[in-house]
């Protein structure tokens, strides 16, 4: 089995652990498996750290137990960082998860700044095209799900995103948001007062003008282009002060927010 990446810490090592783990186990049980890369120290060690991970339920022990094997092994800083969110998610990638939500975003807003063209291949389905519409508000009136929020433009009812679209995050945290360990001890109630005035969500088949590759523009309706909200690749703050980058926003004095 061969797994195309490169040893660089803006590679996407989390989208590639499922398959590789499963191979490992597949493969112990007929016999060995060797996993190796090119020199042995970050991207074949970052796949075996996870493994016994998710073997052993190990967190940063994993690694240590690595390293009395082979003192040179030391994954690059952008997997280690993807080896904690797969710890965040109970060792599976899950892609429900705001954790795996939110690398994903990112993934795609390195790309947009290596200057990839981004194609609404890489989008999420438009929910308010009738066939997604239909399917999935049965799925919801069938299901547990029949609570789940749906996002609709106030002015035309349009289907603009589904819960499932949307990229949450704790208010007055964020990446980028340097000093809210300060802000929040600072002022405890501040941040939990602010109720975020936006929603985020994953980039949508009918923005279109983000398919235009600007790096910032409005979000409009695609049935009554009626402005919803707007996109930034550089990030939009939240009015609870988080940070959210790329951010695909939508006002929620634009949309109406029903359960179905
Ligand atoms: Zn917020
Ligand atoms: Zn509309």
């Amino acid at each position: 089995m061969a797994v195309p990446i490169r040893d660089m810490e803006n590679e996407n090592l989390l989208d590639y652990l499922d398959v590789c783990l499963d191979f490992v186990d597949q493969s112990r049980k007929e016999g060995a498996v060797l996993v190796h890369c090119f020199a042995g120290v970050s991207r074949s060690a970052a796949i075996i750290t996870a493994y016994l991970m998710r073997t052993e339920q190990l967190s940063q022990e994993a690694l240590d137990s690595m390293r009395q094997s082979c003192e040179f092994v030391c994954p690059n800083d952008g997997f280690l960082e993807q080896l904690k969110m797969f710890e965040e998610m109970s060792f599976k990638v899950d892609h429900a998860s705001p954790i795996y939500k939110r690398f994903r975003l990112k993934v795609l807003g390195d790309s947009y700044n290596r200057g990839e063209k981004i194609d609404s291949s890489k989008f999420g389905a438009d929910p308010g095209l009738p066939k997604e519409v239909s399917s999935k508000l049965e799925l919801s009136a069938n299901g547990e799900n029949n609570r789940t929020p749906v996002y609709r433009c106030k002015k035309c009812r349009r289907v603009v995103a589904l819960q499932e679209n949307v990229v949450d995050h704790a208010p007055g945290e964020g990446e980028t948001s340097f000093g809210w360990q300060k802000r929040r001890s600072g002022n405890p109630f501040k941040s939990a007062e602010t109720e975020c005035s936006s929603v985020f969500v994953e980039p949508l088949r009918w923005m279109t003008a983000v398919e235009e590759g600007a790096l910032e523009g409005k979000l409009s309706c695609a049935h009554c282009e009626a402005r919803l909200g707007y996109f930034n690749w550089s990030g939009i703050q939240c009015s609870c002060g988080s940070w959210i980058t790329p951010a695909f926003q939508l006002h929620k004095s634009r949309v109406d927010i029903s359960t179905v």
